[in-house]
């Protein structure tokens, strides 16, 4: 036995705390008629989660509460009803209790308590724990007064819900409509997730951009150091031996020029000796004396004009870079939203009637766009560079006309010292040799010191261009880092002046691309691609977790759609088997089954949806025009012996009652709940019938605890313990434990 009691305490016209205990198999409720017996009925159902007030004969939660009777008996603050059950044999598999009691309180502001062994729990906690105990919430085993035909007129869905129940298919659609609702949860969040991804997407294409751009310029910076380190290479490569080569050179005919100093100073003391005595060796000397001095002034000229000449190609190549910055400029992109900026501030300008005035100020905040977006070039620099090649190249050219006319000194000197020299030839006199000395030494002057000259140009020339790579080494450390000007690790390298000057301005394009990708905050962007893609890439991980989630819900329900529905037919064929026989035991005869039928297809709603209302007992929809396949429901079909009806609308009253109670007593002899309420449900029933359904309620009582609601005195005589209900002049029922005799007299 698995009920031991029920309290009831403030409940309808329980005024006063009332305890029924279960000792019997059967326990019979006898009393007048309006004492309370159906407020006991359905104090059960209220106590087991009942949601439908109307249902409880009320209109609020309200109407439940004792509302005061004669002059003395008070209303009461709440209603309480207390079922207490025996688990010593675990009909609860989830309590380790040998008791449970659940208990439901309402209040008069309409609010529900609920309370497991005396903890307060939810509603639905209390749902699931009784679908665990085949204690359904169809009410399938308590029927309430005038609902014994209750599954006779229920609709066809309905019919299934009450079969479904009974069979305890309930714990499935629990577990089913849990996993629709993750279902929907699933979907929901891959629904996120996905629009996550999509919004996240447009970012990580922008910075997808932004990061191969500042790859594209790392790897032009690798390209610019490794260029840069050859042509370094290069270029001190050749400055060293170039600088070992005129070192090497000029050193034979600078000694060569000193000693010819040396011949020439012995040469001229002889002939200053004898100076006083000759003419022609006075003449020697001192033109010696002016060719030297002319030589040495257009020497220091000629330096000068290769300095000069120097400085000139240094800003001509100053020039060049400058020009090259500014023709970039003529092709840089700006954004078309500044551009729109300028735009609009052209189009506030509303003077329109000064055509005139307006244009100007078009056009000069077009200049204005224009210079802002125009990178810093220094076009005064180019001025002022031409300016200094002007100067220079005047200089040069009064250091050239310098030269021209010492050239043309010189070319006199020598003219005259051949003359001197063929004068002094012809006098084939012994005492000219060191005349003839000095014109040998003279001339040979001329050749080594032009020699030298040209020499001392050379390095010049080549001290220049080691400056020039000096700035270029600071420049490069500048733009492409301190590995860049690292040229000793590239080796010796040997490479034409023309070869090199292509590589110059490799260098100077590259510089340029490199400053155009401008690729300034490139670590911060890296990061910040990294860490998006990371995350988009969790994002997609979660996503496939999602999809197996749902994957593995859908197999799940199919699991439990599989489950219930085997169950549910082989139920169906089982519950046929005792309907039949139950049957014809009340009629003498005839045929009785259920059968699936096809719903006709109702408005479309989610499976939850569809789900979640059977669960909770609330009303379907009404039955669409169009009738495609809906859900499956139960019909009935009765055949009577010796009479042709065959539709349930054809029944008598009392046929009816007897058809439900087969029907109920079958379904209750399949999967037998743990207790069943009857009240009144043998109303109906003549004598005859009254007998057969005494024997079918003690075969029922073998696995189920009944509470028998009832005038009728067959029905009293099956049962173990009676409870007398008796109504006082306060309008509060009282109960009493009797005896049959006293039962039978009670219930008149
Ligand atoms: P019958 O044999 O005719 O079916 P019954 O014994 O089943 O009668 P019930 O229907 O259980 O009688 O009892 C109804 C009685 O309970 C009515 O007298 C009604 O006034 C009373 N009642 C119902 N709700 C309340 C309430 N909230 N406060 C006080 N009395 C109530």
């Amino acid at each position: 036995m698995h009920l031991k009691s029920l309290e009831l305490s403030g409940f309808k016209s329980f005024a006063k705390k009332a305890n029924l205990t279960f000792t019997s198999s059967i326990t019979g409720i006898v009393g007048p008629n309006g004492s309370g017996k159906s407020n006991v009925a359905e104090a059960f159902r209220f106590v087991l989660g009942e949601q439908s007030i109307k249902s409880l004969r009320g209109k609020r939660g309200e109407d439940m509460i004792w509302n005061g009777g004669g002059a003395d008996a008070g209303r009461a603050g709440r209603a309480s009803v207390k079922l207490v059950f025996d688990n010593t044999r675990k009909l609860f598999p989830g309590i380790d209790f040998d008791e449970v009691s659940i208990e439901r309180v309402v209040n008069r502001d309409n609010s529900n308590e609920y309370l497991l062994n005396g903890t307060a729990v939810r509603l639905r906690d209390v749902v699931e724990l009784l679908s665990a105990a085949h204690i359904g919430a169809t009410g399938h085993h308590i029927i309430s007064q005038g609902e014994a035909d209750r599954i006779l007129s229920a609709s066809i869905r309905e019919r299934r819900e009450i079969i479904e129940d009974a069979l305890g298919l309930k714990v499935y659609q629990w577990k089913k409509l849990e996993s629709l609702r993750k279902l929907e949860r699933t979907e929901e969040n891959m629904k996120q997730v996905e629009s996550l991804r999509r919004e996240i997407a447009p970012h990580i294409r922008f910075l997808k951009k932004q990061v191969e751009k500042i790859e594209k310029a790392q790897e032009m910076r690798r390209d610019l150091v490794d260029i840069y380190r050859g042509y370094f290479a290069a270029e001190s490569a050749y400055i060293s031996a170039e600088k070992e080569r005129l070192h090497r050179e000029i050193a034979a005919p600078r000694k060569e020029l000193g000693e010819l100093d040396h011949e020439l100073e012995r040469a001229k003391s002889v002939l200053t000796a004898a100076k006083g005595k000759d003419h022609k060796s006075g003449l020697v000397v001192d033109l010696e004396g002016r060719l030297s001095a002319v030589r040495i002034e257009k020497d220091a000229v000629t330096l000068d004009i290769g300095r000069l000449e120097g400085e000139a190609n240094a800003n001509r190549r100053a020039i060049d870079k400058e020009k090259d910055k500014q023709k970039r400029d003529e092709f840089k992109t700006v954004y078309l939203k500044d551009l729109e900026e300028v735009v609009s501030s052209i189009e506030s300008f509303h003077s329109l009637d000064d055509a005139k005035k307006l244009f100007h100020e078009i056009v000069s905040a077009l200049k204005a766009f224009i210079s802002k977006h125009r990178g810093t070039n220094d076009s005064a620099f180019i001025g002022e560079a031409e300016k200094e090649i002007e100067s220079l190249n005047n200089q040069k050219a009064a250091k050239e006309a310098k030269q021209k006319s010492l050239s043309e000194a010189e070319a006199k000197l020598v003219k005259e010292y051949e003359e001197l020299k063929a004068a002094i030839d012809k006098e084939k006199d012994t005492n000219r040799d060191a005349e003839k000395d000095v014109f040998r030494i003279i001339a040979r002057q001329n050749e080594v010191r032009s020699i030298v000259t040209n020499l001392n140009n050379s390095i010049a020339a080549l001290a220049h261009e080691e400056d020039a790579m000096k700035r270029e080494l600071g420049e490069a450390a500048n733009i492409a880092g301190r590995e860049a000007v690292d040229y000793a690790a590239h080796g010796a390298v040997h490479r034409d002046r023309q070869a090199q000057e292509a590589q110059r301005h490799q260098i100077e394009k590259l510089k340029i691309r490199i400053e155009d990708a401008g690729a300034g905050g490139g670590t911060e962007v890296m990061k910040e691609y990294r860490e998006t893609e990371e995350r988009d890439a969790f994002l997609a991980r979660e996503l496939e977790d999602l999809a197996r989630a749902k994957d593995e819900l859908h197999k799940l329900i199919a699991g439990l759609d599989a489950r219930i529905d085997y169950e549910f037919k082989s139920g169906i064929v089982k519950i046929n088997q005792q309907f039949g026989e139950f049957f014809s035991l009340m009629f003498g005869g005839g045929k009785a089954e259920l059968f699936v039928v096809r719903e006709p297809k109702r408005r479309k709603k989610s499976d939850t949806e569809d789900l979640a209302e059977a669960l909770s007992g609330a009303d379907g929809e009404a039955p669409a025009e169009d009738d495609e396949d809906g859900p499956e429901g139960i019909e009935v079909n009765v055949s009577l012996p010796r009479k042709k009806v065959k539709s349930l609308m054809m029944l008598s009253g009392g046929e009816r009652a007897l058809t439900s109670i087969a029907l109920l007593f079958a379904i209750s002899q399949v999967n037998p709940p743990p207790f069943v309420i009857l009240d009144e449900t043998d109303a109906a029933l003549d004598e005859a019938n009254s007998k057969k359904y005494g024997d079918m309620i003690e075969n029922l009582s073998k696995n189920s605890q009944l509470i028998l609601i009832t005038h009728n005195r067959e029905t009293m005589s099956r049962a173990g313990v009676i409870y007398g209900v008796t109504m006082g002049s306060d309008g509060a029922s009282k109960l009493l434990s009797i005896a049959f005799e006293d039962a039978v007299k009670v219930a008149k």
